[in-house]
C-alpha cells in the first residue's frame, strides 16, 4: 500500500470490527492473525513491540491473555455442563404403558419425555389428531408429566417418540414398552368365571 493512496477503512475479517477495535472482542488472537495476513502495516502500527509499548489506551496483552483464559473457562464449563445433560439424557428413557383396562379397551401412558425437553402438552394434542382419539396429560405419582391416551396405541407412539429423539440426535435413547395387564383381583381368579 502506498503512502499516498487515501486512507481507506480496514475492517477486521474475523470479528468485522475496525481493527483497532479487535482487542475489546474476544477473538483478539485470530484477529491479530488475519491482519498480519491482510495488512501488515497496519499490524505493525498497532501490534509491533513499539506500538504496545507507547499505547496508554489499549488494553495490555496481559489483560488480554487474561480475558481470553476467562472465556476459555466459560467454553469448558458451558461444554462440561451440555456433555453432563447429554449424558443424562442417555441413560434416561421414555417409558409406554400398555394399561388394560378390560378386555378390549386399553389406554397408553408415556412418561419420561421431559428429559428429552419434550413438550408432553403438545405430544398429547398431536396423539389426539394423529390417532383420532382421547389424549390427555396428568402428573404421575413422582408429580411427573404423564400422558394418557386412550386405545391400543403403544406401538405407533412409540415409533413417534423414536422419531422425535432421533431429531435430537438421540438414537439411542430406550423407548421401553409395558405391558400392564389388568390388575389381578386378590383371590386368584377361577377359571372359567364370567369377568367383572
Ligand atoms: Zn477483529
Amino acid at each position: 500500500m502506498s503512502e499516498l493512496a487515501p486512507q481507506s477503512i480496514t475492517y477486521c475479517g474475523v470479528c468485522s470490527w475496525p481493527p483497532e477495535y479487535c482487542e475489546f472482542g474476544v477473538t483478539l488472537k485470530k484477529c491479530q492473525a488475519w491482519l498480519h495476513e491482510n495488512d501488515q502495516a497496519l499490524y505493525e502500527k498497532l501490534y509491533s513491540a513499539d506500538a504496545l509499548a507507547n499505547a496508554t489506551s489499549t488494553l495490555s496483552l496481559e489483560k488480554q491473555e487474561k480475558l481470553n483464559e476467562e472465556l476459555a473457562k466459560k467454553q469448558h464449563k458451558e461444554e462440561l455442563k451440555q456433555e453432563r445433560e447429554l449424558q443424562k439424557k442417555l441413560s434416561s428413557k421414555v417409558v409406554i404403558k400398555r394399561i388394560e383396562r378390560n378386555k378390549r379397551k386399553h389406554i397408553i401412558s408415556i412418561s419420561g419425555l421431559e428429559v428429552f425437553n419434550l413438550d408432553s402438552k403438545k405430544l398429547a394434542k398431536t396423539f389426539a389428531s394423529k390417532f383420532a382419539t382421547g389424549a390427555s396429560v396428568t402428573k404421575n405419582a413422582e408429580k411427573k408429566d404423564e400422558i394418557l391416551i386412550q386405545g391400543d396405541v403403544s406401538d405407533e407412539a412409540k415409533v413417534y417418540i423414536e422419531k422425535l429423539l432421533e431429531e435430537q440426535g438421540l438414537n439411542e435413547v430406550k423407548v421401553e414398552q409395558i405391558d400392564d395387564k389388568a390388575k389381578k383381583k386378590k383371590a386368584a381368579p377361577v377359571p372359567g368365571a364370567p369377568a367383572n
